[in-house]
């Protein structure tokens, strides 16, 4: 009846204690009749070692009992194991901490150590803002994977809150979003972001080449090709393809250099 961590490294389990921190031979499932459990208390312990031998009350926790005073066995032990799964990922982080400490202290360390002091300041200041832009890098990679990173594990993994994450980020990954990579549709020539779906519709010229694109994109692309056609992409008819069309009759060919010259005068 054990929880075991992902890497297999743990194997948790809860204990009921007595107000005295005596620690009782039954499992919380098993309250023996006669005791009344508002006066036990219950704690997570660990293959590890942690909280084995522990005595007193120490990181206890009352159990929760149901409105008529029985004991809810579940919300107890859901209650008691995310006790253990804290100290599982304390120790998870505790040892990536150290094995990036490590990896400091080795040469580049020492080095550092034999430099003048103004020039060991600027070669920390890089240093930092190296880490800096490979923190944003990995929290918008965090964000960006198919099964999106939560604020909050991002959160737990820098050492702080889902609030202080978002308010930190939040316009990174905007922009990162904004600058992402753009549909086939896109001119390497026309700076804009595409707009919606980057594959909402397919155009595709007389020779036969097709793009997938934005409606954005196809249409300054539609508006560019001779005897261009667009198709819905897939089965989806959203009126996409007929708006890619209506968008291009009011654009002129090469719209981003018609565009970047009227910027210019
Ligand atoms: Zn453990
Ligand atoms: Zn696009």
């Amino acid at each position: 009846m054990g929880w075991i961590s992902d890497d297999m490294q743990h194997e948790g389990a809860p204990r009921v204690v007595d107000l005295l921190g005596i620690v009782q031979d039954f499992p919380i499932w098993e309250i023996p009749a006669g005791r009344d459990p508002e006066k036990l208390q219950v704690r997570a312990v660990c293959g590890c070692g942690w909280h084995e031998n522990e005595t007193g009350t120490v990181d206890c926790i009352p159990f929760v009992l149901f409105a008529d005073g029985t004991v809810n066995v579940e919300a107890t032990e859901t209650a008691v194991r995310r006790l253990w799964q804290d100290h599982v990922d304390m120790l998870a982080l505790a040892s990536a901490a150290l094995s990036a400490a490590e990896m400091l202290a080795g040469p580049p360390m020492a080095k550092l150590k034999t430099m003048e002091p103004l020039e060991r300041l600027r070669t920390v200041r890089h240093v930092r803002l190296g880490l800096d832009v490979i923190e944003r890098e990995a929290v918008i990679e965090a964000r960006r994977t198919p099964g999106q990173e939560s604020w909050a594990k991002i959160g737990v993994a820098l050492g702080t809150t889902k609030q202080a994450v978002y308010e930190r980020f939040r316009e990174a990954e905007r922009k990162a979003i904004a600058e992402g990579p753009r549909c086939q549709a896109a001119n390497a020539e026309d700076p804009t972001p595409c707009e919606g779906d980057r594959e909402a519709v397919r155009v595709v010229d007389k020779l036969g080449g097709e793009a997938l694109g934005c409606v954005h994109h196809a249409a300054r692309l539609y508006a560019t090709l001779e005897d261009p056609r667009v198709y819905p992409n897939g089965d989806a008819n959203n009126g996409k393809a007929l708006e890619v069309y209506h968008r291009a009759a009011d654009l002129k060919p090469w719209p981003w250099d018609y565009e970047k010259n009227g910027a210019d005068s």
